[in-house]
């Protein structure tokens, strides 16, 4: 390791599902990585744990109460710490060569813009900034010349097939989708679902409202919003297929027929390998490929009369300006009501869709504030009805 000179990194979203996998790949790279800073959002004990397990100089704790208990649990480590959404801002500002954008949900733009600023790479898992604010974070980041890396694995698998050709050569992109754990059950099966039910993925282990996006496909959605703006492609361009075993995560196809696809075992820590190591490689302990064992890779149409959340994702990828925003703070408000119990699994669904309906066309966000004023509107409609929806619950 001494031969490669050490990397300064910085983990936004350090105590989730991402974070924790980050800090597994970097244990597979002794030496390569100094890392700057963590940040979390409440859970103070992990946060803690996580900064000293990965040698950090700083953590930051979203939720501005937690100060005095992340201090007392970082006491002797000599590693400084703040607290609340500035904390999280510093945290992103500091000066490194490579940010990991993993906090969920738009609570994740302010702080990934923060870090666009201090121009340098950025491995993007958080697709909620994208679905935002999609068009000023790619402009942002073009203007502060920083590299954005996809972490999320499709896109991640498309970005290492897109240097296959030149852009002019693409015809397609195509993510490949689980199906989630309703890819099988009939209609009244899935109304039925409860939170319990839904986060049981069949395929990966990943946070609470990313595994609910799966089960809703909602999370297919997003990526397709998500893919239009990484790869600057048109929606008509854009393609998701049902692939249940999850060993093909995205393909493209050039204009001459040929089509190069991006495999791997469903496990988060290749693409995270794949962005911290950029662009060389490094060897890891994740688990390799077997084809013959795997046997078989099937495909599928994605249903949208089970799974509207693709209809919806769509329609608002179509529609453009401030809809793709309003969604992503609808879906938000949606999962966090189903997981509490307040909203029934079409319910969640047919929130979003009521909250879009309702609002009238508006420009798309053209910085962290409108992305944020946009967001906090919808959220107060999507609020405003759930009542309406919750009778659907039972
Ligand atoms: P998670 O819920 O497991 O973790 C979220 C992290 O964000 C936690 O560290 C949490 O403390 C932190 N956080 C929440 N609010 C915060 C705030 N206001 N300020 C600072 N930190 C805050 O979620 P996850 O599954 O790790 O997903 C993270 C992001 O990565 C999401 O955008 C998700 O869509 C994307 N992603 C995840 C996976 C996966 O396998 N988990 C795969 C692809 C993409
Ligand atoms: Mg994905």
């Amino acid at each position: 390791a001494s031969d490669h000179p050490r990397q300064r990194l910085t983990l936004l979203g350090a105590t989730g599902s991402i974070g924790r996998s980050v800090a597994k790949v970097l244990a597979d790279a002794p030496g390569r990585f100094q890392v700057e800073a963590v940040a979390g959002g409440r859970d103070v004990a992990a946060l803690a744990e996580t900064a000293r397990a990965l040698g950090a100089r700083f953590a930051a704790v979203a939720d501005p109460k937690a100060g005095p208990a992340l201090a007392d649990a970082l006491a002797g480590s000599g590693i400084a710490s703040g607290a609340g959404p500035s904390a999280v801002l510093e945290a992103a500002a500091r000066a490194c060569d490579l940010v990991v954008s993993a906090i969920v949900g738009v609570a994740g733009l302010a702080p990934s813009v923060a870090a666009l600023g201090a121009g340098r790479r950025m491995a993007l898992a958080n697709k909620e900034c994208l679905v935002a604010a999609g068009a000023f974070f790619m402009a942002e980041a073009a203007r502060r010349g920083v590299e954005l890396l996809p972490m999320d694995s499709e896109h991640n698998a498309i970005f290492q097939a897109l240097s296959a050709a030149p852009a002019r050569a693409v015809e397609k992109v195509t993510i490949t989708a689980s199906g989630g754990p309703f890819r099988l059950k009939r209609r009244e099966e899935i109304a039925r679902a409860t939170p319990a039910d839904a986060l049981k993925h069949p395929n990966w282990s990943m946070g609470a409202k990313i595994t609910i996006d799966s089960a809703t496909m909602m999370n297919k959605g997003l990526e397709l919003i998500e893919a239009h703006h990484l790869f600057a492609l048109p929606a008509e361009r854009l393609d998701a297929v049902v692939h249940p075993e999850s060993v093909v995560h995205g393909l493209v196809s050039f204009v001459d027929g040929a089509v190069v696809a991006g495999l791997a075992v469903p496990d988060m820590c290749v693409p995270i390998a794949h962005c911290l190591s950029y662009p060389d490689r490094f060897v890891t302990t994740s688990r390799r490929l077997d084809l013959v064992a795997a046997g078989k890779l099937t495909f599928e149409a994605p249903d949208e009369a089970r799974f509207p959340a693709l209809r919806l994702a769509r329609a608002a990828m179509a529609e453009g300006g401030a809809a793709p925003t309003r969604l992503n703070a609808a879906n938000e408000v949606a999962v966090a009501a189903f997981l509490d119990g307040r909203l029934s699994f079409y319910g969640l669904t047919d929130l979003v869709e009521e909250t879009l309906a309702r609002l009238d066309g508006a420009a798309a966000p053209a910085s962290v504030d409108d992305a944020l004023a946009l967001d906090a509107e919808a959220r107060r409609l999507s609020e405003g009805l759930l009542p309406k929806f919750a009778a659907k619950a039972s």
